[in-house]
């Protein structure tokens, strides 16, 4: 590598400006290009780092001129200036790749296609209460690389999403997750679902056989993959079909038993905070990785049960006349919406629609036959939903949650529930899925 320590950064996001700061500090030379407009506390945090910085474009010959490229996870491989990168050999690493270079802490790896956020603040949750010194990163709060540049925490809890992932080339985790693979962001893998696949697989590549690989085995993608795969990490599975030797289980008691993992332990499914099978899933996984770093058994069954959970995902809202509201904003492809289908046990008026990402609703079919009363969409083109969902069930059209929330308390009667759970990306109509779920909320309150 070049000894002139000359650092481009592509996006001046969260984790673009986290690296800025961890590379300034660490005597890098920074440029940080922005294609589009940088917000203004990013701003601020540059111009009070004194890191160069320019928006609306790429000035190619001064980001070409570095020695090495940090890429924001949202720009894809295919816009022009990385593949003139990629051209002259410049390496293009993700924020994950350069910020756990500087670090010595224990990290803790969480990958899936859905759960990431929540088994991530889950383990953060218990590792917190064991009195740990631990620093949590990915979608929420500060990215890894500003924690990096700014605090000394001794073990990391990482959400890790493929495009983080596929800008690895070192990186390791000393504990990783593979929650599950289901069919995600296809436009950004050429629509082959293979390549999301070695994509989330990456979170094993550099294991060594120090290393834990934690994963469920019950996920058809990860199952299928993983006897092609050479995994150096010791691996742990979950499952809630089959009886494990070693991992987490359940038995026929409904009870989650953690087997021949330090201090072998059994809870009871009625006792864990989060609610549905997907959350068993999710609760295993992270009960794993805290048995694998050796916490107490109390510890660990007592956050499991108190811990509360993240917004916009299965969030109860509140009664409005019986009729219970839940806010699902953050399921945003069909699998998430199966979950939350599969978890609720009183009829459902259902509400959907945004941005389809390519869905295939054929899954849902079942579920949607016997337990949703009424679909309500919303969205500027529902045509695809009504389409899927107009011979099982009824279906209405709106444009905006206000309406959405309206019409379903219309639909709804006492003793039945209202759900947010779009399956598609919200920016036809909002910023992104908080907005969505909070507009949702605002609406529900105000009936
Ligand atoms: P991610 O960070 O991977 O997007 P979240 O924890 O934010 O995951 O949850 C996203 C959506 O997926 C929510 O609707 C949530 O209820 C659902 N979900 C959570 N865990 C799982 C899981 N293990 N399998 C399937 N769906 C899940």
């Amino acid at each position: 590598m070049s000894t002139t320590k000359n650092i481009a950064i592509l996006g001046a996001g969260e984790s673009g400006v986290g690296a800025a700061v961890l590379a300034k500090k660490q005597g890098f030379s920074v440029f940080v290009s922005d294609f589009g407009k940088i917000k203004e506390k990013y701003k601020a945090v540059l111009e009070a780092e004194k890191i160069e910085w320019e928006e609306g474009t790429h000035t190619f010959d001064r980001v070409l001129g570095a020695t090495e490229i940090v890429k924001s996870p949202g720009i894809p491989d295919t816009v022009e200036i990385v593949k003139q990168a990629q051209e002259k050999s410049i390496p293009v690493i993700s924020e994950i790749e350069f910020a756990g270079r500087y670090t010595n802490a224990t990290l803790i790896g969480i990958t899936g296609s859905n759960g990431k956020t929540t088994t991530t603040m889950l383990t953060y949750h218990i590792l917190k209460k064991a009195g740990l010194n631990v620093g949590v990163a990915g979608n929420v709060g500060d990215s890894f690389a500003y924690q990096v540049a700014t605090k000394d925490y001794e073990y990391y809890v990482l959400e890790l999403s493929s495009f983080q992932l596929d800008g690895i080339k070192d990186f390791r985790t000393d504990v990783s997750i593979l929650l599950n693979i289901t069919p995600d962001h296809l436009d950004r893998y050429e629509y082959k679902f293979e390549n999301y696949i070695d994509s989330k697989f990456r979170i094993t590549m550099n294991q060594t056989e120090e290393d834990v690989f934690i994963f469920c085995k019950d996920d058809e993608a990860i199952s299928t993959i993983l006897p092609n795969k050479k995994i150096r990490a010791k691996q742990i599975p979950f499952s809630i079909k089959e009886l494990l030797e070693e991992g987490a289980y359940l038995n026929s008691n409904e009870e989650i038993v953690f087997n021949h993992i330090n201090h072998p332990q059994t809870m009871s499914i009625h006792d864990l905070a989060l609610n549905g099978k997907h959350n068993i899933y999710n609760s295993m996984a992270a009960g794993i990785a805290s048995k694998v770093l050796d916490l107490r058994k109390e510890i660990v069954r007592e956050s499991l049960t108190d811990f509360q959970n993240v917004a916009h995902r299965l969030e109860h809202i509140c009664y409005v006349n019986g009729i219970e509201f839940i806010n699902d904003s953050k399921a945003t492809n069909v699998n998430a919406v199966w979950y939350a289908l599969e978890s609720i046990n009183k009829p459902i008026v259902w509400i959907a629609g945004g941005v389809d990402k390519g869905n295939d609703y054929e899954e849902l079919l079942e579920l949607v036959k016997h337990k949703v009363k009424a679909l309500v969409c919303m969205g500027v083109d529902n045509s695809k939903l009504v389409e899927a969902f107009g011979d099982v069930v009824d279906v209405y059209e709106t444009s905006s949650a206000r309406e959405a929330v309206k019409l379903s308390y219309k639909l709804a009667s006492k003793e039945e529930l209202v759900l947010l759970s779009p399956a598609c990306a919200s920016f036809d109509l909002y910023d992104n899925y908080e907005e969505r779920g909070l507009e949702f909320r605002k609406a529900v309150r105000e009936l």
